[in-house]
């Protein structure tokens, strides 16, 4: 069973590019907590944390149901595959995360609409995350690829050396 993949190698090139400015943001391992049903917890704003504030939420959690406290877990510290980027509900920073397909895709509707400001190390973690979503995908999302490379293309241009003329 394989289906067609495409390796975009200029993505990959524009992912070296953006590297050292987007390495500047501070992003968290992800986190989550396990239940004593077994069940991850969720609340209104999902269930993925930072570690410090899946510390504070496991010790409310542990405080409203002591007889079970020891039955809840922090669970995590590594990279899950994610469709959205996760974003800390607490404290608002970004978790750590493997983008998938769709990643790539929601982001692209955001910058399409919204282009990223060259310099900016936050908009560059995010189209790199975009970018990284996108840089082997199915035949289908091909034309996604182009277009998230040509946003890139933006960020990582060099202004043409054209003096002496
Ligand atoms: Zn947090």
């Amino acid at each position: 069973m394989t289906r067609d993949t495409i390796h975009h190698t200029e993505i990959t090139e524009l992912i070296n590019a953006l590297s050292p400015l987007a390495a500047t943001v501070r992003t968290e391992a992800l986190h989550w907590i396990t239940t004593p049903s077994g069940d991850w917890h969720l609340d209104d704003d999902g269930g993925l944390y930072c570690h410090d504030c899946a510390e504070k939420v496991i010790a409310e959690l542990r405080q409203a149901d002591p007889d079970n406290a020891d039955d809840y877990f922090l669970d995590g510290g590594w990279q899950t595959e994610e469709e959205i980027p996760p974003i800390c509900p607490k404290c608002g920073v970004k978790l750590e995360a493997s983008p998938l397909a769709y990643w790539g895709l929601w982001e692209l509707e955001h910058f399409a609409a919204n282009p990223p400001t060259p310099g900016n190390a936050a908009h560059a973690y995010e189209v790199r995350e975009m970018l990284v979503a996108l840089e082997v995908t199915d035949t289908q999302y091909g034309d996604a690829a182009q277009k998230a490379a040509a946003i890139a293309r933006k960020l990582v241009s060099v202004t043409p050396d054209t003096g002496g003329e």
